[in-house]
């Protein structure tokens, strides 16, 4: 597989990962940020929010363009702009991958 692809496991449900990372960044604005920038994060609900597994499993939100799109070196990745940009073209061809087939 294709490391930028075994990348976008990292940017859902990555609040654990997120914790121990030093430096994030964000494959669709490529802004690099520290952990404490971030201050949204989805996946929990009144049902779960006392569960830590749920907790965990939160995805991170970036706090300049509030994509679901966040990945941090606590994964494994080096953050640099070059990845960043490199994930951000991956992106956009997975964005492309998911449009439905153009008919004959
Ligand atoms: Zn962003």
């Amino acid at each position: 597989m294709n490391e930028l692809l075994a990348a976008y496991r990292y940017t859902t449900n990555n609040y654990a990962q997120i914790e121990k990372s030093k430096r994030c960044g964000c494959c669709n604005c490529v802004q690099i940020f520290k952990p404490d920038a971030i201050v949204g994060w989805t996946g929990l609900t009144v049902q779960n929010m006392d569960d830590p597994k749920a907790i965990n499993e939160q995805t991170a939100m970036c706090p300049h363009c509030g994509s679901e799109a966040v990945i941090g070196d606590g994964c494994g990745f080096l953050i640099t702009p070059d990845f960043l940009s490199r994930m951000n073209e991956a992106w956009f061809q997975r964005t492309m991958i998911h449009r439905p087939a153009a008919k004959k």
